[in-house]
């Protein structure tokens, strides 16, 4: 007889793996599936923020991290501006491959079942369970965890319309001379000046550097002329090329964009959850998890008690970010001398970002301290009813 699976997760990055060992841990049998075969490469700056060992629970990374990022370097269109310290770490520094991997081997260990190289073909309802048809065959499960990424085909297959893409990101790791990565050591650059919104990063690995462009998908077409002129403004135009892919990042701009239908639920990019200020996605692929396998393994009312606890946690930053970064790209594109002048000089705000990065504070505490609890709140709940299709142009 076939097995009917308490949970299948479709989708073997953070949002995927995490969710898998979390539902595995609480005791639910957890099939994950992943159409690549593992270890896959994912274009990620691989910058894995401070706070999301936090929501890994504390997991020790050391066997996959390439070291960590303490200093943001900041530049305009290749000048140097200024650069900024924390006191602690801001980023662990990964490649995807590895990292992915190590979660997925954390999500086997607690018990989940893995089957990399099966990609998922389609989805029906039958009576209260999932008909998942597979490229090795069909499995049967009382939950799916839609974890596919920001091009994954779940969302659609269930019905569940969420949010669209919003940027287009370019990555391309380099084998930098030693001197790139001496002068790169423990520094992230962040690139701005960036029309209509964007930046150009680099990002510091063990013998590489991760180097990437994010902007507007209506810009996406010239983002590969647009990296190669920041390779070239940081003098690698000729470092050897280890890896180049774009991919898109879909962003949930409100709570009325769905994220779970019945007993199915989308995760991570799948449903959009990714910060509007730095494009990461990382912890908040690791957070909507633990929140969708407390909601699995609770089983009562999946699909409300999953939304309200991403409404209520994730979508308050999300805006937060939001509003931030549309301030902050605008008038670095606006008044761009004015606007890096600030940032150099009031060191809150960067105080403010790194307790934000390492999960010392929220977006929304810190704006708090700002315009108080009320505004904040206010502030937050009109962005986030603000559809996408009533926001004005720059803001898109
Ligand atoms: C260029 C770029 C740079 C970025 N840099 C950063 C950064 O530095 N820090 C950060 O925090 N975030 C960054 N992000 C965002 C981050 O990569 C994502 O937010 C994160 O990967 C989301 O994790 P996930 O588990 O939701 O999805 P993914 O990591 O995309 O995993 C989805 C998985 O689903 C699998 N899949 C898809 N379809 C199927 C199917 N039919 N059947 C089975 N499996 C399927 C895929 O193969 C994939 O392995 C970046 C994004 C881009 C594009």
């Amino acid at each position: 007889m076939r097995q009917t699976w308490d949970a299948v997760v479709i989708g073997g990055g953070p949002a995927g793996a995490s969710a898998a060992r979390r539902l595995a841990e609480g005791g639910a049998s957890t099939l994950l599936l992943e159409k690549q075969t593992l270890p896959r490469y994912k274009a990620c700056g691989g910058g894995v923020p401070a706070r999301t060992l936090q929501l890994l629970d504390g997991l020790d990374i050391s066997a996959v991290s390439e070291g960590y990022v303490d200093t943001i370097d900041v530049s305009r269109f290749g000048q140097h501006q200024f650069r900024k310290r924390s006191e602690r770490p801001l980023a662990w520094m990964v490649m995807r491959d590895r990292f992915d991997q190590f979660l997925v081997e954390r999500a086997a260990a607690s018990g989940a079942q893995v089957r990399d190289a099966t990609a998922v073909q389609s989805i029906a309802r039958a009576g209260s369970c999932y008909e998942i048809e597979t490229a090795t065959g069909k499995v049967v499960a009382r939950h799916v965890l839609g974890a596919d990424g920001a091009t994954g085909p779940t969302a659609g297959w269930l019905g569940i319309a969420s949010a669209v893409t919003r940027s287009a990101a370019y990555e391309v790791e380099v084998a930098a001379p030693a001197r790139a990565l001496e002068h790169w050591r423990r520094t992230a650059n962040v690139d701005v000046g960036y029309r209509p919104w964007g930046y150009g990063w680099v990002f510091p690995k063990a013998g590489a550097l991760s180097i990437g462009v994010v902007t507007s998908p209506k810009h996406g077409r010239g983002i590969r002329k647009q990296t190669d002129r920041y390779l070239s403004r940081l003098g690698l135009s000729e470092a050897s090329v280890l890896q180049v892919r774009g991919h898109p990042i879909r962003y949930r701009r409100s709570t009325s964009e769905p994220v779970a239908a019945g007993r199915a639920l989308l995760l991570g990019d799948a449903a959009g959850l990714a910060d509007e200020f730095t494009a990461e996605g990382i912890a908040y692929a690791v957070h909507s998890a633990n929140l969708a396998a407390s909601a699995v393994l609770a089983d009562d009312r999946v699909a409300a008690s999953y939304t309200a606890m991403v409404d209520g946690e994730i979508q308050p930053e999300l805006d937060a970010a939001r509003l931030v970064s549309r301030l902050y790209y605008w008038c670095v594109t606006t008044w761009p001398w004015l606007a890096l002048r600030t940032s150099e000089y009031v060191n809150y705000l960067w105080r403010a970002f790194f307790r934000v990065m390492r999960g010392e504070s929220t977006y929304l505490a810190e704006m708090s301290r700002w315009i108080g609890p009320r505004l904040t709140v206010r502030l937050g709940a009109a962005v986030s009813e603000l559809g996408n299709e009533r926001l004005p142009r720059w803001m898109v």
